[in-house]
C-alpha cells in the first residue's frame, strides 16, 4: 500500500516536470538587424536603417582624436522577423461590423 503510494508519488512528480519542460518555450529571437540596430529602427518602405553608428576619428599623429556617429550604412533590415508581423488579423467587412 505505502510502496504504491511511493510510486504514484514519483509519477505525479515526474508528470509535473514534464509538464513544466513543454510549457517552456524557447525565447522569440530579438529582431535585431545585421548592422546591430533593432528592426524599429529600419525604414517599413525602403528597408533603410535610420541608426547611426560611431567611427573613431585619428589625427594626423596617429591618436584617437575621438567618436563621430555617421548614418548607418544598412539599406535593408535582414534579422529575424517577430511573429506578431507575419500574421495579420483579417478585416473586417462591412458586414462584420456592428
Ligand atoms: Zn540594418
Ligand atoms: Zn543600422
Amino acid at each position: 500500500m505505502a510502496v504504491g503510494a511511493v510510486i504514484a508519488g514519483v509519477g505525479l512528480l515526474i508528470g509535473e516536470r514534464r509538464g513544466r519542460r513543454r510549457k517552456a518555450r524557447p525565447a522569440e529571437p530579438k529582431p535585431v538587424c545585421g548592422c546591430t540596430h533593432h528592426r524599429a529602427l529600419h525604414d517599413v518602405d525602403d528597408g533603410i536603417c535610420h541608426g547611426t553608428v560611431a567611427r573613431q576619428l585619428w589625427n594626423d599623429r596617429n591618436l584617437l582624436a575621438g567618436m563621430e556617429h555617421v548614418p548607418c550604412p544598412c539599406r535593408r533590415y535582414v534579422g529575424p522577423e517577430p511573429i506578431s508581423s507575419l500574421w495579420t488579423p483579417p478585416l473586417l467587412t462591412e458586414e462584420g461590423n456592428p
